[in-house]
């Protein structure tokens, strides 16, 4: 089962594609994930995005397409794989379907999960990160046990930089400039499915399960 998650930034994207990864034993891709991981690593490319990254832009189609595309012919992705945070343009969705179309496969859903930009503010401010295994929580609707020490593995838990204020505004008028037009290019394709993003976690996480006829 191959699936795009679709989605402004904090709509919920990642939390979802953690629990359906889980779900169906496929990989969790996050780009966002990749260049942090690179980041952190010191390499040439994490430095290249981190430069993007922080003004709240995304980082140039040249760096992402190869990775991902690289990424989805590895051992692990032959049963299928879900890709969280990639595509973001339409250069990036069309890299995409010339790299399937190559390897005779297709996409079989993208999820759009909505949420409208007044509570994606909100959202993100709450948002915490984990420095080390990259788990995402939120100060009151996701808390950790321990405040600011992830659950998973004990690390401290941070707000991401690109998740103050001014810079989630800049992400909002990206995303719908540039990656809100992919909702009509997977409608076209028949491959879109909407779910509501605003309610409780784990009745998005139904929904989306009910749309992949589990
Ligand atoms: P969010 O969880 O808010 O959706 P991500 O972790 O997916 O954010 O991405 C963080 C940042 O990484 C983006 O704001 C962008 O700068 C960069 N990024 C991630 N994925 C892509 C992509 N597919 N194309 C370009 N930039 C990307
Ligand atoms: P994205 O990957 O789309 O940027 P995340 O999955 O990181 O979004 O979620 C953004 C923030 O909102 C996180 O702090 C997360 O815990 C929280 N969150 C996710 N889904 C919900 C939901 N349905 N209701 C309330 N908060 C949520
Ligand atoms: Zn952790």
């Amino acid at each position: 089962m191959k699936i795009i998650m679709l989605g402004a930034p904090g709509a919920g994207k990642g939390t979802q594609a953690k629990m359906i990864a889980e779900k169906f034993g496929i990989p969790h891709i996050s780009t966002g994930d990749i260049f942090r991981a690179n980041i952190k690593n010191g390499t040439e490319l994490g430095a290249k995005a981190k430069e993007y990254m922080d003004q709240g832009l995304l980082v140039p189609d040249e760096l992402t397409c190869d990775l991902v595309v690289d990424r989805i012919q590895q051992e692990d992705c032959k049963k299928g794989y879900i890709l969280d945070g990639f595509p973001r343009t339409i250069p990036q969705a069309e890299a995409l379907d010339a790299a399937l179309t190559k390897l005779g496969e297709n996409i079989d859903f993208a999820i759009n999960v909505e949420v409208p930009d007044e509570n994606i503010v909100r959202r993100m401010g709450g948002r915490r990160a984990c420095v080390s295994c990259g788990a995402t929580y939120h100060v009151v609707y996701n808390a950790p046990a321990k405040e600011n020490v992830c659950d998973a593995c004990g690390a401290e838990l941070i707000l991401r930089d690109d998740d103050k204020p001014e810079t989630v505004q800049k992400r909002l008028s990206v995303y719908h400039e540039q990656t809100q037009p992919l909702i009509d290019y997977y409608t076209k394709k028949g491959v879109i499915a909407e779910v509501d993003g605003t309610i409780d976690m784990q009745d998005v996480f139904a929904a989306i399960c009910k749309i992949l006829g589990e």
